[in-house]
């Protein structure tokens, strides 16, 4: 056998999440021992995940390595970009052990005010400018100015010995932008120019042949859908996207009219940006819910989350009529100023059908152009390749189906075949100087966020009386020993009203868990009644869902005896 060659270290891209899947974006660039990681978002669950408050990504393959991690490198402020950062940092150990992160300056000041609701206030968070190589150990990075739906979106270059990565993020090619200047294609061309190892592109509109529609054709869409409105307006769009917030407010103050902010994600982000500079709004113009009342309909606007017909956000409750300030009436027109994300219309849909219910007027897309998308169509992925002509391809953020389009739109351009890489969540891409082929896969998939840790009390109980309407009530009563915690009697289940066939194994494995969980509490010397509850709840809710994919109202009671 050959003696082994002194050959330079292998370099991985291991996508962790945002694959066949639109959400959670997350990768891993790995060289020589050190990783740098790009994006760490989440995923919103979807309506069968009742009683989910979040879909991470598995990042167990970070575990225990926080001193190898250079950096996390976020591309933009959208929670499937940076959602997921305060449980990647507690996973790594703490603030204390956390990483630098790097971004720019909305994104930076969106992460610190989510880590701070995560009492996470130590971590270092870098306000990061455009185009400069920033030495990281064995890489370097670049931000790259692009637009999106959200200010200060970014294509991040990850360079070290083996070549240059360059993630795209989440872009189009917006020609004409409502603030600043289009994205930066002459750094895009020097890529092309100077040699790309690897091109890691935005696939969500690769199914949407030509190019996106420029945000500035919205603003004028939305004043002339305004202009016709005799009563109250109701506008929803992403709380992110500050440019639809900016238009709505021009708009609305064009018009006379007041302007109401109803959602905590929305007023979060407009306090944000206001302080940032970000956002223009003329004294005076916002007021709170209770100062509509003394305001005629035609006097007011309300900006509202829900456009995804999210179930907790304030759109959705007041289309059910559970809305505490506002109820919609005779006359109202809203206008959903955004569309449905893929794996959201059904939910979209039966908002709109509510709001007509309660006698509303509803505007869509489809009756006006008052949405652009923040991605790419077609033709704009195909500008991208040709302007950084990268050696290889690995498309993201898409489903299986657009991202085998991704690699049909590469090839179609000049890439070869063999060339793009449509890989999974968990498995990685290697590059060496023989070439790049798919590396052994790691574990992979989805982590939830379920209860206390986020979301208000309203909304627990909110959760908690949905979770009992799809799936009923699961009681779990375990007996313990007074003396030593340990299991006493076999664990008694009540069940009303979960939907699933009587099956002995199930419930025999969720005996077995009680046990399992009442004996690791005894082990643990927790002698907490509440605390060796909160435990036995959260293993069984993490198996009966795994069992029969259902997220009943779990009730564990424990007695000591
Ligand atoms: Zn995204
Ligand atoms: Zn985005």
């Amino acid at each position: 056998m050959n003696a082994p060659s002194p050959a330079s270290p292998t370099l991985k891209v291991l996508p962790l999440g945002g694959l066949g899947e639109i959400g959670k974006n997350m990768t891993v660039v790995e060289y020589d021992g050190k990783i740098i990681v790009i994006d760490a978002g989440v995923r919103f669950p979807t309506a069968e995940q009742v009683g989910i408050d979040l879909v991470l990504p598995d990042f167990s393959y970070l575990k225990d390595r926080a001193q190898d991690i250079e950096a996390i490198v976020i591309t933009h402020g959208h929670e499937d970009h940076l959602g997921a950062l305060p449980f990647v940092i507690k996973q790594l150990g703490g603030a204390r052990n956390a990483p630098k992160i790097y971004g720019r300056p909305l994104t930076m000041a969106m992460g610190r005010s989510k880590l701070e609701e995560h009492r996470l206030r130590e971590v270092q968070l870098t306000d990061t400018p455009l185009s400069k190589e920033i030495k990281l150990g064995k890489f370097s990075i670049e931000l790259i100015h692009c637009t999106h739906s959200i200010p200060d979106a970014c294509n991040v270059a990850v360079t070290c010995d083996a070549g240059t990565l360059l993630f795209t993020g989440d872009y189009k090619f917006d020609q004409t932008p409502v603030d600043g200047p289009p994205a930066d294609f002459l750094r895009l061309a020097r890529f092309g120019k100077e040699g790309l190892l690897m091109l890691l592109g935005d696939s969500t509109n690769v199914d949407r042949p030509g190019w996106s529609p420029s945000e500035s054709l919205v603003g004028p869409a939305l004043y002339d859908v305004f202009a016709k409105q005799r009563g109250r307006i109701i506008v929803t769009s992403f709380a992110s996207n500050l440019h639809r917030v900016q238009q709505v407010i021009d708009a609305a103050a064009d018009l006379n009219r007041k302007v109401c902010l109803l959602g905590r994600s929305m007023k979060k982000n407009t306090n944000i940006a206001k302080a940032l500079g970000i956002l223009n709004i003329p004294d005076g113009l916002l007021v709170q819910p209770r100062e509509l009342e003394n305001l005629p309909d035609h006097r007011v606007v309300v900006m509202s989350t829900g456009s995804q017909g999210e179930p907790l956000a304030a759109l959705r409750r007041m289309a059910f009529r559970d809305h505490p300030q506002i109820r919609i009436h005779e006359g109202d027109t809203v206008v959903f100023s955004a569309t449905p994300i893929p794996g959201n219309e059904r939910a979209v849909n039966e908002t709109i059908d509510k709001l007509y219910q309660a006698g509303a007027h509803v505007v869509t897309h489809k009756d006006a152009p008052i949405h652009a998308s923040g991605h790419g169509y077609a033709e704009e992925m195909k500008m991208m390749l040709n302007l950084t002509k990268p050696k290889y391809v690995m498309p993201l953020h898409g489903d299986h189906h657009r991202l085998q389009l991704h690699k049909k739109l590469a090839v179609s351009v000049g890439v070869p075949e063999k060339h793009v890489f449509c890989a999974e969540n968990g498995l990685p891409v290697e590059i060496d100087q023989r070439g790049a082929r798919f590396g052994k896969p790691v574990p992979s998939g989805v982590m939830y966020v379920d209860g206390s840790d986020i979301g208000e009390t309203a909304d627990a109980a909110l959760r908690d009386r949905r979770s009992l309407s799809e799936d009923g009530l699961f009681v779990v009563v375990a007996t313990i020993g007074d003396d030593d915690g340990k299991s006493v009697a076999e664990a008694e289940l009540l069940f009303r009203g979960v939907p699933f066939k009587h099956d002995e194994k199930f419930l025999q494995a969720v005996r077995e868990q009680v046990d399992a969980s009442v004996e690791r509490a005894a082990a643990d010397k927790i002698h907490d009644l509440d605390e060796i509850q909160r435990i036995l709840h959260d293993d069984i809710a993490q198996l009966v869902w795994t069992k029969i994919k259902r997220r009943p109202v779990v009730m564990p009671v424990v007695v000591a005896v």
